[in-house]
Formats: C-alpha cells, sequence, structure tokens
C-alpha cells in the first residue's frame, strides 16, 4: 500500500496537485472497477432508469365549465344524487355515472392493466362503459373528449388506490378516449386546492358542498335500511326514499353558497378574502339551510308503519371502502340479498371514513413531531426556539382536532334532524383503541386497522348479531388484517364474523357461504327475543296485543330505548313493552 498521503486541499506547489490526484483517481478507478466485479458477481447490472411520467393532459379550464359535463360516481345513488345536486348549485353541469355491473368490470379487465384489484376494475370499465354508451348514443369521440371530465378522489399509496388516476387513463386510452381529462381532488389535501382560473375550482364551496351531500347521503341511506325491513306495507320505504332524494337534490341545487356582502368586502380590503372564510365556516355551522329539509324527509319517514316485532338479525357491513359501498354487482348486490333473506343491513357511512382520514393525520403528526425532514432540535438551553416548535406542533394538532370536532357535530345534527334513527359515527379512538392489539393502527392502506376495529366495536356494543366483510379481490390491505381477524375471533367466541372476497364472478358461492352465516345470526336473534319474551313473562301475542292498543309504537320516530346486552330491535321492544305494561298497570 501507498504511504503517500492525499492532500484535500490544493498546494500552491503543482507537483503536489499532480501527486494527490493522482493517487485519488486510482483509488476512484479502483473502487469502480471493484464495484463492476462485485456487481456482476451478485448479478445486479447497472439499466437505465426510466421513471414513469404523467403525461401532460389538456386543462379543463373556468371558460369551458359552461359547456362540459362533470362525470362522477363510485358511490351509492343516494350520495350521488345529493352531490349532483351540490355540483350544479355551483354552478357545475354534472352527471354520475350508473352503478358498475359485470360488464363494466369486463371492460375494466379488457382495457386496463393485469393484477389490479377488483374496484380498479369495475370503476375504470364503469367510467370506459359509459363513455361508449354516450358514442352509441351518436356524441362522437373527440366531442365526449372535449365536453366531458371525470372527476375522483386521489391518493397516494400504499394501497392500488394510489394507482387509479393512471389506470383510468391508460384504459381511456386503450378504449379510444385518449386525452380524456380526469381530475383529482387529494383526500389529504385539505378544503382548498383550487386553482382560480381551472374549469373545476376545488375551494370552500366546492368541500362544504359536497361534505354537506355525502353526510346527508349517508344518513339517509341508513334510515332506510333499517325502515325497510319492518315496514308493514311493502315498498313504502323506497317509495319515500325516491321522493325525499328528488326534493333534498332540489334543496342541494338551489342552495347558493355563502358570500361577503360587497360592500363589507370593500370595507375590509385585504382581509376580505379571510374574512369570506371564516364566515363560510360560520354559516356551515350555524346555517340550518338543511335542516327544515331534512326534517320534513322525517315527517314523511315517519309516516311509514313498521312491525317492530320482527325477529331480523342485524347485519354490520364492513370490509374495503368501495366494496363496502356499492349496490351493484360489485359486491354481488349484497344488501338486496341479505334484506330477502331476512336481515336488517346497518350501512358504512362514509363519514367513518373521512373521520379515519382526519384521524390518521393527527396521528401521523404525533409520530413525526421533531422528525420532519431537515429538522434539528435546538439546544435544551434554547427554550424560547423550542417552545416555538411545540406551539407549532399544537397549533397543527388542534386545527385538525377541530376539524375532527365539527364534522362529527355536523354530522350529528343531520342524524337529529332525521329522527335519530341512524347511528352517530364510532368514536376513532375507540377504534384506534380496538383494532391497535390486533393490526397496528399506522399501517396504512385501504381500511387500516378499522376493518378489524369495527368488527369488535359492532359485536361487542349489542350493535350487530352479524359483522359481514366484503373484501374485493386482490385488495391488499384487506389481505393482511384477514389474518388479523383469525386472532380477534379465536380472542371474541360469540362474534359471528364472515369475511367474503368480491369479484366479477362467483355470486352464487358467495350468498351461499352468507346465508349459511346468517342461519347462525337468525338463531342467535331468536334465541335473544324468546329470552326477552321469557324474562319478562309475556308471549308474542300479549306483544302484539299491546301495540294494537298503542299505534304510535309502530311510527318509525317512536322511541324504544336499547336494552344492555341485547342486539335486536324486536327483542328491545319487547323489554319496553314490559316496562310500559307495568307503568300502566301502576298508574
Ligand atoms: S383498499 Fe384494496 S381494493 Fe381498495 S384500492 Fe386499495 S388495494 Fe384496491
Amino acid at each position: 500500500m501507498s504511504t503517500q498521503t492525499v492532500d484535500p486541499k490544493p498546494q500552491s506547489s503543482a507537483g503536489l496537485v499532480q501527486i494527490g490526484t493522482t493517487i485519488e483517481d486510482k483509488i476512484q478507478e479502483r473502487l469502480a472497477e471493484e464495484r463492476a466485479r462485485l456487481e456482476r458477481e451478485a448479478g445486479v447490472a447497472k439499466r437505465e432508469v426510466h421513471h414513469f411520467k404523467r403525461p401532460s393532459e389538456k386543462p379543463f379550464t373556468k371558460g369551458q365549465r359552461a359547456q362540459t359535463t362533470l362525470l362522477f360516481g363510485g358511490l351509492t345513488w343516494k350520495h350521488e344524487k345529493l352531490v349532483h345536486g351540490a355540483l350544479e348549485g355551483l354552478g357545475y353541469r354534472a352527471e354520475a355515472v350508473p352503478t358498475p355491473n359485470v360488464s363494466a368490470f369486463q371492460a375494466g379487465k379488457e382495457y386496463g392493466n393485469n393484477g389490479q384489484c377488483n374496484p380498479t376494475y369495475f370503476t375504470v370499465g364503469n367510467l370506459v362503459q359509459y363513455l361508449q354508451t354516450l358514442e352509441e348514443q351518436g356524441i362522437p369521440k373527440q366531442e365526449i373528449i372535449d365536453r366531458y371530465v371525470f372527476f375522483t378522489a386521489g391518493a397516494c399509496g400504499p394501497c392500488r388506490f394510489g394507482m387509479y388516476e393512471a389506470e383510468y387513463r391508460l384504459a381511456l386510452r386503450n378504449a379510444g378516449f385518449d386525452g380524456f381529462r380526469v381530475l383529482l381532488f387529494q383526500q389529504s389535501g385539505g378544503l382548498n386546492q383550487s386553482d382560480t382560473e381551472a374549469g373545476l375550482e376545488m375551494n370552500i364551496d366546492f368541500f362544504l358542498g359536497i361534505l354537506n351531500a355525502l353526510n346527508c347521503g349517508d344518513v339517509m341511506n341508513e334510515v332506510a335500511y333499517a325502515l325497510r325491513p319492518y315496514e308493514i306495507n311493502a315498498g313504502e320505504t323506497d317509495r319515500i326514499l325516491d321522493e325525499q332524494m328528488d326534493y333534498l337534490h332540489e334543496v342541494f341545487r338551489k342552495k347558493q353558497p355563502w358570500k361577503l356582502d360587497e360592500g363589507m368586502g370593500k370595507y375590509l380590503g385585504g382581509f376580505s378574502d379571510t374574512a369570506e372564510y371564516i364566515g363560510k365556516f360560520v354559516n356551515q355551522l350555524k346555517g340550518d339551510e338543511y335542516v327544515p329539509a331534512l326534517q320534513q324527509c322525517r315527517d314523511q319517514f315517519n309516516s311509514i308503519e313498521i312491525d317492530r316485532l320482527r325477529v331480523k338479525p342485524i347485519v354490520k357491513i364492513t370490509g374495503e371502502f368501495w366494496a363496502q359501498t356499492t349496490e351493484g354487482d360489485g359486491n354481488f348486490n349484497m344488501f338486496n340479498f341479505l334484506e330477502r333473506e331476512g336481515a336488517q343491513v346497518l350501512v358504512e357511512p362514509i363519514g367513518t371514513w373521512i373521520m379515519y382520514m382526519i384521524h390518521q393525520v393527527i396521528q401521523k403528526y404525533k409520530d413525526f413531531k421533531g422528525l420532519e425532514e431537515g429538522a434539528v432540535l435546538p439546544p435544551m438551553w434554547k427554550l424560547g426556539t423550542r417552545a416555538k416548535i411545540e406551539f407549532g406542533f399544537r397549533q397543527k394538532v388542534a386545527k385538525l382536532k377541530l376539524a375532527e370536532a365539527i364534522f362529527k357535530s355536523e354530522y350529528h345534527k343531520i342524524v337529529d334532524s332525521l329522527g335519530g334513527i341512524a347511528h352517530h359515527l364510532a368514536d376513532q379512538y375507540e377504534l384506534q383503541r380496538l383494532g391497535h392489539p390486533f393490526y397496528n393502527s399506522r399501517a396504512g392502506g385501504g381500511e387500516g386497522h378499522l376493518e378489524v376495529a369495527k368488527n369488535i366495536y359492532y359485536s361487542n356494543k349489542d350493535l350487530a348479531h352479524m359483522v359481514l366483510s366484503l373484501k374485493p379481490f386482490g385488495c391488499m390491505p384487506s389481505t393482511q388484517s384477514d389474518g388479523a381477524q383469525s386472532a380477534v375471533v379465536s380472542n371474541y367466541k360469540e362474534m359471528i364474523y364472515l369475511p367474503v372476497e368480491t369479484s366479477g364472478e362467483g355470486e352464487i358461492n358467495a350468498h351461499s357461504r352468507v346465508q349459511m352465516a346468517l342461519g347462525e345470526a337468525k338463531s342467535k336473534a331468536k334465541k335473544e327475543f324468546a329470552a326477552a319474551l321469557e324474562a319478562n313473562n309475556l308471549t308474542l301475542d300479549q306483544c302484539r296485543a299491546w301495540v294494537e292498543a298503542h299505534p304510535e309504537s309502530r311510527k318509525p320516530l317512536y322511541h324504544v330505548p336499547h336494552t344492555k346486552g341485547v342486539v335486536g330491535g324486536a327483542a328491545s321492544f319487547v323489554y319496553h313493552i314490559a316496562s310500559r305494561m307495568a307503568a300502566e298497570k301502576a298508574n
């Protein structure tokens, strides 16, 4: 080995610089040779990397807004109807694409990449299929490309949801709609993702409109599922639901976003934007534009006569976001099937998902406190700087906690306006506490720990006889939580839990598996009802006679308190009848 030292700095003597450089060059040369040898041996040949670049897309501009139709979809028709109204109220032309069916799934497979998760095939194929329908109706392809845009939620990893945007583009190109525009709003992007010259202004009015529509859609949906299995006159719930959804659609369409008075704006000068922003929030919190409309829906629902003594197993739906929401072939039309089989379906609100996203960001802030890229924690004695960092962190968390509280209270305002028939949102901190021992709550993607947590929550809180998890074929996070669910089930022996993998085929097999688990849930509900009659020394006929004498108890808004340890509505009703009978006897 050479004993010559390499001088890092050039010296005044040209000779020394020359020697230093030569040795350094030699070292680098030998290093490269050795690296190349090791790489050859290990078989890791260096290849040129070509990173994927998002193709540039023709923008959707403000000037095109009047002639352009916004397409959207992927939820239930109830959510979509209200989102439609909200978009029209904001001045957009909008259209919801129909609920995806099996032929949409096949189109997704035909035009998209292989190896995607099931919702990708359904939703991507559905858009392609819808555009093909427009073409069949005689609209030229170029006009479809120029006059329609699709907008959807976007996210970045870790599950395949991050790839949806690229999948839409690929399938559209393969189907001959190259250049068709797909607009994204980022789930984690906050309340303002707008560009004022953009065709779709994703500003606070947009997000408040969409959130209100989603929340009202959630609650209307849940109320209908809670009443339909008990209606005395078949079809009444659906008839009233249809009418009231049309009515609410008009309410959303006519709602004008709150605006700062022009004179006041001039007076406030540079502060007018902030004042308008705050005003919109205050109007959202204090205003009650939707309350009278929802109360009207409540009164219409209350005209449905229900038979509370029908013994029905309550089936809570969980699983992956899209599979548990859609009402079509994407989950084997599972909700219809369950109702036909005699169950009451407890649907999952989109609100839980929104709360989950806010909750996860708060957790992330807490976990990454002081660890942000490039952050250097000042020494202990720099108290002022440390306090500033602490204050900044607390401020961020406080803002999100406020958002959490506002969202929850707005949601519950809707539940209460619709008569309190739907459930309040499950608390995210409780879900985290329940789910974390089985599924790390920091593992993101899909529903994360929620799927496990909801299984425990709904089984343990007397809210459901059975939990049915709808898990799409090829879903990575769902596959992970499947493993954890075996541990959950072995810890909670009473639980009836069934995971069903949804795909474009296999409906009969899935239905027969659900039928088997439902058999157990039915027998659980029947035993519970029989035990309630026995504990109160009552017969079914006596209960029926009491209802006959108290017709107000057939109204959906008649309040039946929940009996601890009892899941089914009929069993709780028996306890209620017994206590009313005792009170009437005493008087
Ligand atoms: S959660 Fe599962 S099904 Fe949903 S997008 Fe992600 S990988 Fe696909």
